[in-house]
């Protein structure tokens, strides 16, 4: 569990609570001892910024490229995608996910909403999916398989071989099955 800043105890509380052996990973030589990673929501920027200061950045990255399974939700998802859109200057991201992501995406009108959504991988019932401040993904490269749309049609949920990306809280409302999913994904790696 990645625990630089952001809401990283509530993803600790559902992994434990699925059997999962979670810790928090603050050091790159904490990286080593992970068979996978959930990096949390709170603020990419902020999450870019303490990732390079603890020297984290750097081996993440290339953990990733080499296949390390990661899940992440809101900033924990920009923080993956090979591409952000409204970034503050010199943002930079750990990548991996071919996909275009734009941060804030909701505006201030809609910072902050909440809705059902089919979600055919994880079955009935519906997913209730929590935005705060969320991104949207805007653009995605053939390797990567759509989970999730809004009513619209835009993407809020993608997976792309060992990597789970959420725009939406699933550790803030009772959710399990995204984690659950994931640590599928860890246990087959
Ligand atoms: N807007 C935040 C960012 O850009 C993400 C918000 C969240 O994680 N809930 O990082």
């Amino acid at each position: 569990m990645l625990a630089l800043q952001g809401d990283f105890r509530e993803h600790i509380a559902v992994l434990r609570s699925l059997g999962a052996d979670a810790v928090p990973v603050k050091r790159p030589e904490e990286l080593s001892n992970v068979a996978g990673l959930v990096i949390p929501g709170g603020e990419s920027s902020v999450i870019d910024k303490l990732s390079r200061i603890s020297g984290l950045a750097e081996p993440l990255t290339a953990a990733i490229a080499g296949g390390l399974p990661v899940y992440g939700t809101c900033a924990g998802l920009i923080m993956l995608a090979d591409t952000v859109l409204d970034s503050i200057v010199g943002q930079q991201t750990f990548g991996g996910f071919d996909i275009a992501v734009r941060r804030n995406a909701f505006g201030s009108q809609l910072d902050s909403f909440e809705t059902d959504l089919d979600i055919p991988v994880l079955g009935d019932p519906l997913v209730h999916a929590v935005f705060i401040r969320a991104p949207i993904v805007e653009a995605v490269g053939a390797a990567v398989n759509v989970l999730a749309t809004l009513e619209d049609g835009r993407i809020v949920a993608v997976e792309q071989s060992n990597l789970l990306g959420t725009s939406f809280h699933p550790e803030m409302t009772g959710e399990t099955r995204f984690h659950e999913y994931f640590l599928r994904k860890v246990r087959s790696a």
